[in-house]
C-alpha cells in the first residue's frame, strides 16, 4: 500500500481539541500515525506542512448535488435526466474543490441522481466527495412540493401527468411504497417534508403537514433497509414527531418551545440536526440582485425564521446538540461551492467558537456520514480524507471559502489536488 506523509504541519484533529505541530501518517486510505513533532517517518509522498493547517475534509450536512444556480422549483424538473446527471456530477467535483470531502445527500431533483453520481465517483470514475445519496422529497398533498392542481395533476411517479419536484403519498401504505422504491433504486437517505416552507404561502413554516403515522412507516421502512431519514421540520409539530418516529436528522429546526428542546436533548446522541442557516442568510442579505428584495423576504416572514433560528440552535448549542453545517445551496443566492461560508454564520448566529464550528464540519459530518464512526477526525484508523490549508482557520474561517487557499485535498487516501 502506497504511503503518503504529511509532516510539520499545524494539526487540528477535529475534536476541538488545541492544535499542535506534528506528522500525520497516511496508509492506503486509512490514517496510521497522528503524531505531534517529528515522527521520524518516511512515506512514497512526503507533504510539507509547515506553517500550513491540518484538518479533516468538511462534510456538508444536506447536499443537493442535482441543484446548481436554480431560481425556482421549475428548475428542478426542467432538464432532461441525462443533463441533470451531468450537471449533478459537475457539483459533486465543485464541492470537492472547496474542501468538501464528503456529502451528505439531502434530496435530489430525480431519484437516481444522487445514486448515480454516488456510484461513479465510489468506483473512480468521477472526482467527487463521498456521497450519502438523497432520495426525492416525499410529500403528502398540500404539502412541501405538492404543486399539482386540480387541473393539472403532477406528480413525478404519474409520468403521464408531468413531474412534480417531490413525491406525493398519503397514508402509510403509499409512504411504505415511496420508501421501498427509494431503497430499492439505492438511495441512503429518505427525505421526508414533514412541515411547511416559505416559500408556500398557505403552508407556512410553523404548520405540520406529514403526520405521525406516515413518519413513523417512512422510518420503520427505511430502516429496515438499512437507510436513514432526514426531515425537512421547520415547526414544532414536525419536531416532535419526527423525534417520536426516530428519524435519524432534522434539518431547519427554526421554531421550538421549551419541551420541544427537551426532547431534542434527550435525542442527541442518535439525531443529528443541521440549520441551514446559509439559505436564508443569503436571501435576507443578498437577496435583492436575485428577484428578492428586502419587502419580499420580508413578507415571507424570513427575518422572523432567522429569529427563530439563532433563539433554538443558540440553545441547543448548549445542550450539546451535533450539529452540522451546509444545506440548500444549489440557488443563484446561495451558490455552491460557498458552503464554507456557514462555518462563519455558527459563529455570528449561534455563538459557536471558530473551532467548535470546524467540529460540526467534520467530527460531526463524518459522524453522520458513516455509523461506522470512522470518519471526520484525524486519528489513528480513520479514513484519511484531509485539507491542507494555507493561513489559520481558526483566526479566519473565511480562509476555507476561498478554493485556492485549501493547498492540498485529500479523499480516501488519494491526493485529489496539491501533490508535490
Ligand atoms: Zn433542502
Amino acid at each position: 500500500m502506497t504511503t503518503t506523509l504529511i509532516r510539520n504541519a499545524t494539526i487540528f484533529d477535529g475534536t476541538g481539541a488545541d492544535t499542535f505541530t506534528g506528522d500525520v501518517l497516511v496508509t492506503g486510505n486509512r490514517i496510521t500515525s497522528v503524531v505531534a513533532g517529528d515522527s521520524g517517518a518516511t512515506a512514497d509522498t512526503v507533504i510539507d506542512g509547515t506553517g500550513k493547517f491540518l484538518m479533516p475534509g468538511m462534510v456538508e450536512g444536506h447536499a443537493h448535488l442535482s441543484f446548481d444556480a436554480f431560481t425556482c422549483t421549475e428548475d428542478l424538473i426542467a432538464p432532461p435526466p441525462e443533463e441533470h446527471a451531468f450537471l449533478t456530477a459537475r457539483v459533486a467535483q465543485t464541492l470537492l474543490e472547496h474542501g468538501f470531502t464528503s456529502a451528505y445527500g439531502a434530496s435530489e431533483a430525480k431519484l437516481r441522481l444522487g445514486v448515480a453520481v454516488r456510484n461513479e465517483v465510489d468506483a473512480g470514475r468521477l472526482p467527487g466527495p463521498r456521497i450519502r445519496a438523497g432520495s426525492l422529497e416525499i410529500t403528502v398533498t398540500g404539502g412541501l412540493g405538492d404543486e399539482s392542481r386540480l387541473h393539472n395533476p403532477r406528480n413525478c411517479y404519474e409520468p403521464s401527468t408531468g413531474t412534480s419536484p417531490s413525491q406525493v403519498v398519503n397514508g402509510p401504505e403509499e409512504m411504505r411504497k415511496a420508501v421501498r422504491i427509494a431503497c430499492r433504486e439505492g438511495c441512503d437517505n429518505i427525505k421526508l417534508d414533514v412541515s411547511g416552507d416559505p416559500f408556500y404561502p398557505d403552508i407556512p413554516a410553523h404548520c405540520t403537514t406529514m403526520s405521525l403515522e406516515e413518519i413513523q412507516m417512512a422510518v420503520d421502512t427505511a430502516h429496515a433497509f438499512g437507510k436513514m431519514v432526514n426531515v425537512h421540520a421547520r415547526s414544532i409539530g414536525a419536531i416532535r414527531n419526527s423525534l417520536i418516529a426516530g428519524v435519524d436528522m432534522i434539518y431547519h429546526a427554526e421554531y421550538s418551545d421549551e419541551e420541544t428542546l427537551d426532547m431534542l436533548e434527550a435525542a442527541k446522541d442518535r439525531v443529528f440536526v443541521a440549520p441551514t442557516i446559509g439559505l436564508f442568510h443569503t436571501m435576507w442579505h443578498e437577496g435583492a440582485p436575485h428577484g428578492m428584495p428586502r419587502e419580499v423576504t420580508e413578507a415571507m416572514g424570513i427575518g422572523h425564521l432567522i429569529e427563530e433560528s439563532v433563539k433554538t440552535h443558540t440553545e441547543l448549542r448548549k445542550r450539546g446538540i451535533r450539529h452540522l453545517i451546509g444545506g440548500d445551496y444549489g440557488f443563484t443566492w446561495n451558490m455552491q461551492g460557498t458552503q464554507a461560508r456557514e462555518l462563519q454564520y455558527f459563529v455570528d448566529y449561534y455563538g459557536y467558537s471558530p473551532a467548535e464550528a470546524l467540529v460540526c464540519a467534520t467530527r460531526n459530518g463524518g459522524l453522520a456520514m458513516r455509523r461506522e464512526g470512522d470518519l471526520g477526525t484525524l486519528a489513528e484508523g480513520m479514513l484519511a480524507d484531509m485539507l491542507l490549508v494555507d493561513g489559520d482557520p481558526l483566526a479566519d474561517l473565511a480562509l476555507l471559502t476561498e478554493r485556492e487557499r485549501i493547498v492540498m485535498i485529500m479523499k480516501d487516501g488519494d491526493i485529489y489536488r496539491g501533490a508535490p
